[in-house]
This record gives C-alpha cells, structure tokens and sequence, in this order.
C-alpha cells in the first residue's frame, strides 16, 4: 500500500496519510518538543491474525513521556490500545507492522518552552518488516557520543529532540563500519546502543545496565528480564556494566521494540565469545518469538488481536 493512502489519526480524527499535514513552524518540529512510541505487531498467518505487542506497557510510557514534557495525551491508555487496533484494521495489514503515535506542542510561532503551548497527537501504523537486515550477529562499536544524561534531558522520556544524541552515534558507528553503536553514560558506564538495550552474559548470569544508567527503560527489555526468569531459569542483575566487561563477555545482545533481539558478534571489532551465537542469545531470541506470536498461551496477555472476531482482514 502507498503510504499516502493509509489511513492515520491526527488531532481528533481519522485521515488519510497525505492529508495530514503539520505547519513548518510547527513548535515539535522546530524544538524537538514532542515524543512517541514505536510498537510492534507481528502476523499470525496460521490463525490469520495481526498480533499488536505490549500496547498497554507502551502507552503507560507515552503517558510518562508526556508528562515529562508538559503534554496532555487526548486519550487513556485503553483508549489508544483500541485506536491502534482500529487504525490496523482499517488499513486491513496482512503482515508485520510498526506504529507510531507521537504527542507534540502543536503552536506555530517563536519561543523555546514547554508552558503555554497547545498539544497535539497523531498516530501512523506502516508495513513493517525489519529493522536490521540479518540474522547474523551485528557488529558493534562503543561510540565517542555519550548518552545524555538525566540532568540534561531524560533518557527515560521517549523524546524526539533527544534522538538526535541516537541519531549521531548510529551514524558514527555505520560510517565507521559497524551495524550498530553502543553509548556510554557521561560517567563512562555502558548506556545503552542508539535505540536498544544492552544485556550481557557472564558464567551464566544475564546483566544489564539498570535505570539510572541513562537508558530508555525498554519494554522489550522488560519482556527479556521477564523470561529469562521465568522460562529459562536464569539469574538477572541489573547494575552499572564497564566498558571492559564487554570485551570479556560470554554473550553480548541487544534488545527493542523494532528491532527485536539481536546477538552481537564484536564490539571494537574483538570477537565476543568466539564470534558466534550463544546458547543463551540463541534461547531468548526463539522464546521471544514464540511469545510474540502468540505460541505461548503464559504471555497471551502481552498480545491484543487486531482481528478477533472481524475477519475485515480478508482482502
Ligand atoms: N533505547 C532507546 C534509545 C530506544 O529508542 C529504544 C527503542 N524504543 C530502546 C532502548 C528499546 O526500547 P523498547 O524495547 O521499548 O522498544
């Protein structure tokens, strides 16, 4: 489908793609002074059903994104839950999709600030297949951009203005020759990569950096910690990782909404654990995928059915 003709939501009502339009002096676009979510539905051909991924844990941080940024969203968080499932079905998906809805100071004029400035929020779901274009192990490089830190602005705030720190490190590392960039926080402990989470396995133990390491705290992050306890009987820390302590991993992967879990082949170009897949990367990234779509009934509650029941879907 063209993405002009998509059916999205801005200000209050459906439209099409094209004719959704912001302003050029629109303040989110000019400032950065806006945030939003990136969400994941995965197809199930088998049962011909569009399974959206932890929709609620990602609208209750689209709730603390904006508080941070002094937006009101227009809807609850069950009520976006329903209006993405709405706006899938209206664009009839029959594959993978990304959406993303975004909440922004909607004025037009001059004037850096977050008071006094009126909201505005929209929503686009698109087609959606990967986000790195392999299977095989990513190569990494620790960045010379730190993240940014929490007294400068929130890590922990999906902002768009602060994807500019992202934007800067993914393409050092790729012009450099890597896949993908690793950031330390200002006091130099592992941060995080430009829009993943890090984890690190060692004698069998999984760690990664906690929240007051500067990190985005990541839903797919939440959903590893989650089973690697429970479904693979692993012990998780959450502590301030060095830099060092990456060289001389077991394991290293990355996890995120788009994309996914990825193992990691070399930081800095030195091989990690012998440069191939782990057993412990290799066991999370098949779980993941079961319980993403919907072949394990214990996680049915991360899941939301775009069609059950409808069959709009046939095209
Ligand atoms: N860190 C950053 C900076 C990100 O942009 C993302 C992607 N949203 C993540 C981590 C992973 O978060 P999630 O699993 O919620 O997608």
């Amino acid at each position: 489908m063209h993405l002009g003709d998509l059916t999205v939501y801005h200000d209050g009502r459906l439209s099409r793609y094209d004719d959704a339009k912001v302003g050029l002096l629109t303040h989110g676009l000019q400032y950065g002074t806006g945030c939003f979510e990136g969400i994941r539905g995965f197809w199930n051909a088998r049962e011909e059903e569009l399974y959206l991924l932890q929709l609620a844990d990602h609208y209750d941080r689209l709730a603390q994104s904006a508080r941070i940024l002094m937006i009101e969203l227009p809807l609850s968080t069950p009520q976006l839950c329903e209006l993405t499932a709405d706006i899938c079905r209206r664009n009839a998906f029959r594959g993978d999709v990304y959406v993303r809805p975004f909440a922004y100071k909607a004025n037009e004029d001059i004037g850096v600030r977050l008071h006094g400035v009126k909201d505005a929020f929209a929503m686009v779901a698109i087609p959606f297949e990967r986000y790195f274009d392999t299977n095989q192990g990513l190569k990494v490089g620790v960045s010379s951009w730190r993240r940014i830190d929490d007294t400068m602005a929130p890590a922990r705030a999906k902002i768009t203005g602060t994807y500019v720190n992202s934007a800067l490190a993914k393409s050092e590392a790729v012009m450099n020759g890597f896949d993908e960039a690793i950031m330390l926080s200002a006091e130099g402990h592992v941060s995080e990569g430009s829009a993943e989470n890090v984890f690190m396995v060692r004698r069998g133990v999984l760690y990664t950096p906690d929240p007051s390491q500067n990190i985005l705290e990541g839903v797919t992050r939440r959903a590893v910690i989650t089973l690697a306890k429970d479904e693979l009987g692993l012990d998780v820390v959450e502590r301030a990782l060095d830099r060092s302590e990456l060289v001389v991993a077991d394991e290293l992967f990355i996890t995120g909404s788009a994309a996914g879990i990825q193992w990691i082949e070399s930081v800095d170009h030195r091989p990690i654990g012998g440069g191939v897949r782990g057993p412990i990367a290799g066991a999370m990234i098949d779980t993941y995928d079961r319980a993403i779509r919907g072949a394990l009934p214990q996680y049915h509650s991360w899941l939301t059915r775009t069609y059950a029941g409808t069959h709009a879907a046939a095209s």
